[in-house]
Protein backbone atom coordinates (compact mmCIF):
# COMPACT_ATOMS: atom_id res chain seq x y z
CA UNK A 1 0.00 0.00 0.00
CA UNK A 2 1.41 3.69 -1.10
CA UNK A 3 0.32 4.85 1.56
CA UNK A 4 1.66 2.72 4.34
CA UNK A 5 5.29 3.04 2.64
CA UNK A 6 5.18 7.02 3.14
CA UNK A 7 4.56 6.72 6.57
CA UNK A 8 7.19 4.67 7.28
CA UNK A 9 10.00 6.35 5.01
CA UNK A 10 8.86 9.56 6.55
CA UNK A 11 9.11 8.47 10.52
CA UNK A 12 12.35 7.07 9.51
CA UNK A 13 13.65 10.64 8.15
CA UNK A 14 12.01 12.05 10.79
CA UNK A 15 13.82 10.28 13.91
CA UNK A 16 17.18 11.69 11.63
CA UNK A 17 16.90 15.32 12.02
CA UNK A 18 18.65 16.94 14.30
CA UNK A 19 16.72 18.54 17.02
CA UNK A 20 17.80 22.05 16.30
CA UNK A 21 16.99 21.55 12.75
CA UNK A 22 13.09 20.87 13.27
CA UNK A 23 13.23 23.53 15.73
CA UNK A 24 14.56 25.82 13.02
CA UNK A 25 11.60 24.74 10.39
CA UNK A 26 9.05 24.43 13.16
CA UNK A 27 9.82 28.26 13.82
CA UNK A 28 10.31 29.34 10.15
CA UNK A 29 6.52 27.56 9.36
CA UNK A 30 4.94 29.04 12.72
CA UNK A 31 4.34 25.50 13.68
CA UNK A 32 1.66 24.92 10.96
CA UNK A 33 1.28 22.62 8.07
CA UNK A 34 2.28 24.90 4.98
CA UNK A 35 -0.17 23.81 2.75
CA UNK A 36 -3.27 23.45 4.62
CA UNK A 37 -2.48 25.78 7.75
CA UNK A 38 -3.35 22.94 10.23
CA UNK A 39 -1.18 22.48 13.89
CA UNK A 40 -1.51 19.24 14.93
CA UNK A 41 -0.12 15.68 13.43
CA UNK A 42 3.01 17.96 12.20
CA UNK A 43 6.28 16.42 10.29
CA UNK A 44 8.84 17.29 8.47
CA UNK A 45 8.94 16.67 4.79
CA UNK A 46 12.07 16.62 2.55
CA UNK A 47 11.59 18.93 -1.04
CA UNK A 48 14.16 17.37 -2.11
CA UNK A 49 14.42 13.46 -1.10
CA UNK A 50 17.40 12.76 1.38
CA UNK A 51 17.71 9.04 -0.32
CA UNK A 52 18.35 10.80 -3.36
CA UNK A 53 20.55 13.49 -2.12
CA UNK A 54 18.46 16.27 -0.27
CA UNK A 55 20.30 18.00 1.95
CA UNK A 56 19.23 17.63 5.80
CA UNK A 57 18.84 21.35 6.56
CA UNK A 58 16.22 24.05 7.14
CA UNK A 59 16.16 25.02 3.41
CA UNK A 60 15.21 21.37 2.54
CA UNK A 61 13.01 20.97 5.13
CA UNK A 62 9.13 21.82 5.26
CA UNK A 63 6.47 21.38 7.72
CA UNK A 64 3.37 18.71 6.26
CA UNK A 65 0.70 17.65 8.09
CA UNK A 66 -0.10 13.79 7.82
CA UNK A 67 -2.77 14.71 5.69
CA UNK A 68 -0.98 16.89 3.11
CA UNK A 69 1.73 13.88 3.62
CA UNK A 70 -0.66 11.28 2.10
CA UNK A 71 -1.82 14.10 -0.51
CA UNK A 72 2.12 14.34 -1.26
CA UNK A 73 3.01 10.94 -2.15
CA UNK A 74 0.49 11.40 -4.76
CA UNK A 75 2.00 14.65 -6.41
ZN1 LIG B 1 -1.93 20.01 5.83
Amino acid sequence: MPRADTNIRNQTINAKIPKVVRLAVLQRDEGRCINCGATESLELDAIAPLAEGGAMVESNLRLLCASCMVIKGRW
